[in-house]
């Protein structure tokens, strides 16, 4: 994963200089939200480490998660 703004680096700076209210929230699960700046790039994330999430979501359909 690399070259769309979601490399590992990358989320865990924008985690960490984002906060609950400036994030996106995108609705993974009800244990994940999508924790990446409101108007983000490219797929929505949550996690860390090991427990990183990526996923996809259009309008109308579940989301759709990245391997
Ligand atoms: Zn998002």
């Amino acid at each position: 994963m690399s070259g769309d703004g979601s490399s590992d680096s990358l989320l865990d700076l924008e985690f960490a200089y984002t906060s609950y209210w400036d994030s996106c929230r995108d609705l993974y699960s009800p244990y994940y939200f999508c924790r990446r700046p409101i108007g983000h790039e490219g797929v929505h994330a949550a996690g860390f480490g090991s427990g990183r999430l990526r996923w996809q979501h259009e309008p109308n359909h579940p989301p759709h998660m990245l391997s």
